[in-house]
């Protein structure tokens, strides 16, 4: 099986070296020259649960690369999702199997672009990667990943892909309702990313907070309200309990928007995330202004810090 990962940073990374690891014959593409560099020359870097590993796995620019895959895995971030899959055009052929398994909603819409439905595939992944410099990750934790077909008749080939990642230890897991855990997880983004972000804050500092809860509050009204004209029903109550038990266990992590953004002045998936049920809600009529504003504000703050 050749496989390609588009968009090798630490997701991308992860998914590479474990499905190296099990045996698949797998590409890396990325634009980042340091980190192409650093893994050219002296392999990818993995420090994994503790241990140290380094192996050698080709990696290409995406302009470099020619020979067609079998499945793409996409990890770009979301921003960057369409420009990659425009320049990888020449290593899809006509039956490559594509999957998206970026955080945020509506990323179909820009697969659809440059993928034939049939080959479309979505998700969503609860594993987590750190990078340490160019070409040196971090991996720790356990995590799983859904998968589903976009289109029906699919699911064959989607539990194939399914099986890989199983046998990779990446705990694949074939969804019936992807578009669910996909609403779902962007919505407990929506609740924590941007806000601990905005208030430099790590979860557990802002829920310590008279604010944190009403906060919180607003931002999943909205976004159930949205999901439900996608069809899609998010339960308000249980989200708003489960985005509390997990500020209380992750009380000192802080999330990954607030590193992209504040630590290493990195523009945000904000657009895709609190920005996408803004633009959603006005679409269909509907009212969304603490996520609009939440995204005005993150936008401000790129500018502020020069993100790029
Ligand atoms: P990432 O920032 O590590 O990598 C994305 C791209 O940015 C890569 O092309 C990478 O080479 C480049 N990049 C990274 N650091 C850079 C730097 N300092 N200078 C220049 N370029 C740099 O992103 P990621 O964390 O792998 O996320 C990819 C997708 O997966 C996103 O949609 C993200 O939300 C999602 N995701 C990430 C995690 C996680 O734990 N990292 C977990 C679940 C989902």
């Amino acid at each position: 099986m050749k496989i390609a990962i588009a968009g090798s940073g630490a997701m991308g990374s992860r998914f590479g070296f474990m499905l190296h690891q099990a045996g698949n014959d797998v590409i890396l593409i990325d634009k980042w020259d340091a980190h192409i560099k650093a893994i050219q020359e002296n392999g990818l870097t993995v420090n994994y649960n503790g241990t140290e590993k380094v192996i050698n796995i080709p990696i290409y620019r995406p302009d470099e690369v020619k020979e067609k895959v079998d499945v793409i895995f996409m990890f770009t971030k979301a921003m960057f999702l369409g420009s990659m899959l425009e320049e990888i055009q020449p290593i899809i052929k006509e039956d490559t199997q594509v999957v998206c398994l970026l955080n945020g909603i509506g990323h179909e819409t820009v697969m659809k672009q440059y993928v034939s439905l049939e080959n479309m595939l979505i998700g969503v992944t609860i594993w987590t990667a750190g990078l340490t410099g160019p070409g040196k990750i971090e991996l720790e934790g356990t995590g799983s990943t859904e998968i589903q077909n976009f289109k029906p008749g699919g699911e064959e080939k989607a539990k194939q892909i399914v099986k890989i990642l199983k046998d990779a230890g990446l705990n694949g897991i074939y969804s019936e309702d992807v578009k669910f855990s996909i609403w779902r997880k962007a919505c407990v983004n929506g609740a924590l990313n941007a806000t601990c972000t905005l208030l430099d804050a790590t979860l557990g500092e802002m829920f310590e907070t008279d604010q944190a809860i009403s906060i919180t509050k607003n931002i999943v009204n909205e976004f159930v309200q949205v999901a439900e004209k996608q069809e899609v029903q998010l339960d308000f109550e249980d989200t708003v309990e489960y985005i509390i038990k997990t500020s209380h266990e992750l009380g000192h992590h802080y999330p990954s928007m607030h590193q992209d953004l504040m630590q290493h002045n990195r523009l945000t998936e904000i657009d895709y995330i609190n920005g996408a049920v803004a633009r959603l809600a006005e679409e269909y009529g509907l009212k969304a202004p603490t996520n609009a504003l939440i995204t005005e504000l993150i936008h401000a703050k790129e500018q502020i810090l020069n993100a790029k």
